[in-house]
């Protein structure tokens, strides 16, 4: 079973990552220690990138069907940041994350991922060939071998732990108390939250007639973790917080969080590599923590599918950790830096007022609205490639239709098979050439010209990356490099050159 891939955790980085692999048709385990799905979560929403993201995999229809809203804001350090300005990718929805991770287990169920639920990682060695990995269950301790570990087994990560990547922490520490509350019909509240000297207090609609209270207390650390969380807990922690003695009724569950924002050293240990919460643990305002494990998952997933079918150019891999480890320790500032700008409140109020001011700047607040979810990557252009680098080269495809005669109807619905796409926009002014030898990891799809993506030929990553841009045809002469950089060695030996026609 050297051509598996054996994955601790079950959340949503977790399935993600196994469903991209089962796309690509590489076998996954998923070993998650809880038994049963819960119908509770921390995660309240989801972002408009990880939208993007279930799309291009066709899970859009399954999404729209459920109770799903845009969130009137979106916070950066209790500003309120003006959505006018950006597009629905950056925009927060509200979408509770025990239904994404129900999405994604029935997608990985569908797809034929060997979830073991129960199954708790205890240990692993590695060796040349793979991983053999150990658990527990309550049918006894047992073995599982793959050719690759990953460790998606959230925040306090065994996987990262027992690999030795030191989880470095930075910034304030906080402490938080959280309780669903159901409410009695009529008119239901509205979104409310406050910043205090302590820390600050929500009370936020969660779906119809569910209500969240939260708190978070800078600087603190909270009880034991082996202590229940409990009403007079979640009480304790308001008083603290506002001063006043709220009423709490109907709570319908309970949970405690915090710590430091945390991000792994490294993301990847020879054949053991890290995503989700087990990489990078956030401070939690912006919603970014399932966002960028989703991201994470996406961008690996085909990698560690090139390496296990033996077509992945040298070096594939380890560009998981080149382009997000950045990715990470962006988000991990950008949390910190928003719990600099609250704690202690006196303290920081001058510099607040200068922040509030430099919001007014539509460039300043579209950058924030931005930066959290940016998963932009710096890729280089192709051996080659003639003139400026394509502003969407490293980018994410932007969804727009396509006018293929009968093939997909735009860029997101391109992506489903979870292969890469040679998108040839010139009106057949473009030789592929011997673009077909990489069937089976590249679908070469013809459309009619497309003004918003201002190129002849493009060719996208299977996670919806561009990895190369043509603007004009001209001679062609990178689109073979590119294809060989990201996709290996053509199958076919006797492969020719790919340049224009005529
Ligand atoms: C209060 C709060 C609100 C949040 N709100 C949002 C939000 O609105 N939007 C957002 O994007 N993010 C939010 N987050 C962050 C988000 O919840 C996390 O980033 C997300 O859950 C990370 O997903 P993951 O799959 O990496 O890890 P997890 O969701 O932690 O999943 C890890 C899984 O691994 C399993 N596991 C652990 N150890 C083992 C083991 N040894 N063997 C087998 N299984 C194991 C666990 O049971 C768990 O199912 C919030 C966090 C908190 C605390």
């Amino acid at each position: 079973m050297e051509d598996r891939v054996v994955i601790a955790g079950g959340g949503p980085a977790g399935l993600m990552l196994a469903c991209e692999l089962r796309l690509m048709g590489v076998d996954a385990v998923v070993l998650e220690r809880t038994v049963e799905p819960d119908e509770n979560a921390q995660g309240m929403a989801v972002h408009g990138r990880s939208l993007e993201v279930f799309k291009q995999r066709g899970l859009a229809d399954r999404i729209r069907k459920e109770d799903i809203w845009a969130w009137p804001r979106t916070p950066f350090a209790f500003f309120w940041l003006d959505l006018d300005g950006v597009g629905e990718a950056d925009h927060t929805y509200a979408f509770p994350q025990w239904r994404t991770e129900r999405l994604l287990e029935d997608r990985a169920r569908e797809l034929g991922v060997d979830i073991r639920r129960g199954h708790e990682l205890v240990g692993f060695q590695q060796d040349a060939t793979g991983v053999t990995v150990e658990t527990r269950s309550a049918a006894g301790d047992g073995q599982v071998r793959g050719a690759y570990l990953v460790g998606c087994d959230g925040a306090e990560s065994r996987v990262r732990d027992l690999a030795g990547i030191e989880f470095e922490a930075g910034g304030l520490t906080y402490y938080g108390v959280l309780g669903d509350v159901v409410l009695p019909d009529g008119p239901q509240p509205e979104f409310t939250t406050g910043l205090f000297q302590q820390g600050m207090f929500g009370a936020l609609p969660l779906q119809a007639g569910e209500l969240r209270l939260m708190t978070i207390e800078f600087g603190s650390a909270g009880p034991d973790r082996d202590t229940p969380v409990t009403v007079d807990e979640l009480r304790a922690s308001i008083r603290r917080v506002t001063g006043t003695d709220p009423r709490v009724e109907g709570v319908r569950w309970l949970s405690r969080f915090g710590g430091a924002t945390r991000h792994a050293q490294r993301y990847r240990d020879g054949r053991v590599l890290l995503a989700g919460d087990a990489a990078h643990v956030l401070y939690i305002s912006g919603t970014q923590g399932l966002n960028a494990g989703i991201q994470d998952a996406v961008n690996l997933g085909w990698k560690l599918a090139a390496e296990i079918q033996g077509w992945a150019p040298s070096g594939l891999l380890d560009t998981y950790h080149g382009e997000r480890h950045p990715v990470g320790e962006r988000i991990c500032v950008h949390a910190r830096a928003q719990m600099a700008l609250m704690h202690p409140l006196d303290r920081v109020t001058p510099l607040r007022g200068l922040v509030a001011e430099l919001l007014e700047i539509d460039a300043v607040n579209r950058f924030l609205l931005e930066l959290p979810s940016a998963t932009g990557y710096p890729l280089p252009a192709a051996d080659g490639a003639e003139g400026e680098p394509h502003p969407l080269l490293g980018q994410p495809i932007p969804d727009v239709p396509l006018d293929t005669g009968g093939g997909p109807a735009g860029t997101a619905e391109a992506l489903h098979a979870g292969r890469g796409v040679l998108l040839d926009l010139s009106g057949g002014a473009v030789d592929l050439g011997d673009a077909d030898a990489w069937a089976g990891r590249v679908d070469v799809i013809t459309a009619e010209p497309v003004p918003e993506l201002d190129a002849a030929v493009l060719l996208v990553r299977p996670d919806g990356h561009v990895a190369y841009a043509d603007r004009t045809g001209g001679s062609g002469k990178g689109l073979r490099p590119a294809l060989a950089a990201w996709f290996g060695e053509p199958a076919s030996a006797d492969a020719g050159a790919v340049g224009a026609a005529g």
